[in-house]
């Protein structure tokens, strides 16, 4: 399940936040904010709550301005059987993160690879 050797070390850290949330077995989402580094605020999707919240949003919440810019998102899924899942950010979430300024997101996909968003590249063309 997590023997997936070439997933990016930060977006394993997303997987463990996925699977340590317990606020519904089949949409486990992790979110961790990375700069500079080191990670800056991590966030999971909460359907507990009287408005649901996606993992995303969370770990954008939990940051101020500075830890925000330029930084890097990694977002994970795990399904029932604790595997990775799809995990690209939704309309609402994107447009957070491009409100937010990060640089790109790193989401897993299903199985053992992982799909990278360049969030500033679809701002600005050259
Ligand atoms: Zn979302």
């Amino acid at each position: 399940m997590l023997s997936s050797h070439k997933l990016p070390k930060y977006l394993k850290v997303a997987i463990k936040v996925a699977l340590s949330n317990d606020s519904y077995p089949r949409k486990r989402h992790g979110a961790v904010l990375v700069r500079g580094g080191s990670i800056q605020t991590v966030g999971w999707n909460s359907l507990k709550s009287e408005r649901s919240r996606h993992a995303e949003i969370h770990a954008l919440q939990a940051a101020d301005t500075q830890q925000l810019t330029g930084a890097t998102l990694y977002v994970a899924r795990v399904g029932m059987d604790n595997s990775p899942r799809l995990s690209a950010p939704c309309d609402a979430c994107r447009a957070a993160i491009r409100a937010a300024q990060i640089k790109q997101v790193v989401y897993t996909l299903n199985g053992s690879d992982y799909g990278v968003w360049k969030v500033l590249d679809s701002l600005y063309s050259h």
